[in-house]
């Protein structure tokens, strides 16, 4: 999705919702727009204190769950950082794929796939809680 179209549709989504995207959220997904892959949250506070001089912690790791908390970003708990969702319009756990030569990530839908695991899980009686799976490997243009 294109970046305008992606923000605009951002916004829409938060309306529906009946919160808002502030400035400041805004701002934040949009730097986390710039980066092709996992961001941290270090990386977004460094870009906007280097933008606004200063940026309290709090602030910016509040924003970054607001945006997770309404589907626009994920929170890659393996990786330590952030990703945004591209289909927002649905609550799902997705497969998070990241190359491990050029660092470019994609994001599927992990639906049926963890439906799988999570059946073989409760054959032990064991409930695997509501994630995003990453998965090591080689991207289209890294093995082509
Ligand atoms: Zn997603
Ligand atoms: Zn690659």
């Amino acid at each position: 999705m294109e970046r305008d179209v992606y923000l605009q549709s951002a916004e829409a989504h938060c309306e529906r919702l009946g919160c808002k995207l502030t400035a400041l959220r805004r701002r934040v997904l949009e730097l986390v727009l710039e980066y092709d892959g996992v961001v941290k949250a270090y990386q977004v506070l460094a870009d906007l204190q280097k933008e606004r001089g200063v940026a309290a912690p709090p602030t910016v790791y509040r924003a970054l769950d607001f945006l997770v908390e309404q589907g626009l970003l994920h929170r890659v708990d393996a990786l330590n950082g952030f990703v945004v969702c591209n289909h927002f319009e649905c609550s799902h756990e997705s497969l998070i794929l990241v190359c491990e030569d050029c660092g470019r990530v994609e994001e599927l839908d992990a639906g049926q796939g963890l439906a799988a695991v999570r059946d073989a899980a409760g054959a032990v009686a064991f409930n695997i809680k509501p994630q995003n799976l990453v998965l090591a490997g080689t991207c289209r243009a890294c093995h082509a």
